[in-house]
């Protein structure tokens, strides 16, 4: 029986497992299908609290975890795939063996969302993808898109014109939902040519099946037409990975756990911090802290046991 069993190795479950090993549980962290969560895919982390110049989103995680394992944390690559709870004891199964544990905290965060057209996953990662870091360098000198007006689009837009020869970033509205700072950052760059009104209707693939095009309609005129590049990198948001507790852990509709007092989900001992509760903030620091506090919060259940 574990006292603490952590979903998710990103800011809240390392922040999680840092405060949960210093309070002596020695929580095991099982670190999900992204390890390291959505830090691992981005470059320079501007503000995150004491680093002046910023630090590299990896080097950040790889930090935090070695400051867990420090204080006894312990690390395992596996998934959840299902989770039930009898008598008050919290049940997993992974790997397709039963783990039994008195607290679980799910910092499980949230995975990149697509545009959801046909042909659509046999194109990921032959010209379809989510993350400017991980492919951004496969496609230099060539045309790009990013999809998508927040601050994802802009920071994965102003990467990309580090190697590709244009990017066109794709919005639906003709105003950027990012920060100010970011969007004029991303605006002022002369690789960067936005096409506002306008959503993606189909991927044209060559005849290796690797994308030539794509078809955009503007939303305000009608009007659709092709724009030739060789990969559409998506920044439209994220859904929170919330799969095996569905009909079990209170949810909003968007599939978002929901926090009762602190970090309490609706059954006792199981806790939610970081994105995959989190619908409003869903920054590093804010997600380290609902990780601290989920850690706090089992701490208190777990002596109340006694
Ligand atoms: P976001 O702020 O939710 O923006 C998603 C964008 O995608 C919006 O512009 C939205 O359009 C568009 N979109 C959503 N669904 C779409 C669809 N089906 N088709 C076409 N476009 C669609 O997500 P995000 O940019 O990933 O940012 C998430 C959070 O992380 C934010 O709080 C952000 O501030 C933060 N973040 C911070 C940094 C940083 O500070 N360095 C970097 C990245 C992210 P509409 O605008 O029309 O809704």
């Amino acid at each position: 029986m574990e006292n603490v069993v952590i979903i998710g190795s990103g800011c809240a479950g390392l922040t999680a497992a840092i405060y949960a090993a210093r309070a002596n549980f020695s929580p095991l962290v099982l670190e999900g299908r992204e390890p390291g969560g959505q830090l691992t895919t981005t470059t320079l982390v501007e503000n995150f609290p004491g680093f002046v110049q910023g630090i590299d989103g990896p080097e950040l995680i790889m930090n935090m975890k070695a400051q867990a394992q420090r204080f006894g944390a312990r690390f395992q690559y596996s998934i959840v795939e299902e989770f039930q709870t009898e008598n008050g004891v919290i049940r997993l199964k992974v790997d397709g063996q039963w783990l039994e544990t008195r607290t679980l905290i799910v910092a499980s965060g949230a995975s990149a969302r697509y545009p959801g057209l046909p042909g659509e996953r046999e194109l990921i990662g032959h010209g379809l993808t989510a993350c400017a870091t991980c492919d951004g360098s496969f496609y230099r000198n060539v045309p790009v898109c990013v999809v998508g007006g927040g601050d994802s689009a802009c920071e994965e837009a102003m990467f990309l014109t580090r190697f590709a020869s244009k990017v066109y970033l794709i919005h639906r509205r003709d105003t950027l939902r990012a920060s100010k700072i970011m969007a004029d950052h991303a605006l002022a760059n002369p690789k960067i040519e936005p096409v506002w009104d306008s959503v993606l209707t189909g991927y044209l693939k060559d005849d290796k099946g690797e994308l030539r095009a794509i078809g955009l309609r503007n939303v305000k005129t009608g009007a659709e037409n092709e724009l030739e590049l060789k990969c559409v990198f998506s920044a439209i948001g994220h859904t929170p990975n919330t799969k095996p507790f569905e009909g079990k852990l209170d949810m909003d509709t968007k599939g978002y756990l929901i926090q009762r007092q602190g970090t309490q989900t609706n059954i006792p001992g199981v806790f939610a911090a970081g994105d995959v509760a989190d619908p409003v903030y869903r920054q590093a620091i804010t997600s380290a802290g609902q990780g601290c506090a989920a850690a706090l919060d089992a701490e208190r259940y777990l002596v109340a046991l006694e």
